[in-house]
């Protein structure tokens, strides 16, 4: 279901909750969204359409890669970064890795580990920010 973007600072700011394999609506919820906005949208939270689960969407290929308790273990190489966000007016200023590793479990709940580089994995930071509360 398209869920509406969540807009509230207050709730954005708050951590995500680890996701649990009953959290399957969540998921289809965010890969409908982010097709529904996918003109002005390239990766979501669940937190962004309400729900405070570590579940993210990146729009990183030719299907939408979903990353359900995705841990950052490892980032290379910074540099300044511009980024707009739904939930937010304008485009911020933010420092992000050009290359990550990241620890998550796919859309089956099987443990993955993967290793991004560029706008993707810059997508990914930005989204996993989210999971934390942290806004640009
Ligand atoms: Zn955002």
């Amino acid at each position: 279901m398209v869920r509406p973007i969540m807009k509230d600072p207050l709730f954005l700011a708050m951590k995500a909750e680890p996701a649990v394999e009953q959290d399957q609506d969540v998921i289809r919820d965010l890969q409908d969204t982010l097709q529904a906005c996918r003109d002005r949208c390239v990766g979501m939270a669940a937190n962004m359409i309400g729900q405070r689960k570590r579940i993210i969407i990146v729009s990183a290929g030719p299907v939408p890669l979903v990353m359900v308790n995705p841990r950052l273990l490892s980032g290379r190489d910074t540099y300044e970064a511009e980024e707009g966000c739904l939930s937010l007016p304008g485009i911020r200023k933010t420092t992000r890795y050009r290359h990550i590793t990241v620890a998550y479990l796919d859309s089956r709940f099987k443990p993955k580990t993967g290793s991004f580089e560029g706008y993707p994995a810059q997508i990914i930071q930005h989204e996993l920010d989210h999971c934390e509360g942290i806004l640009i």
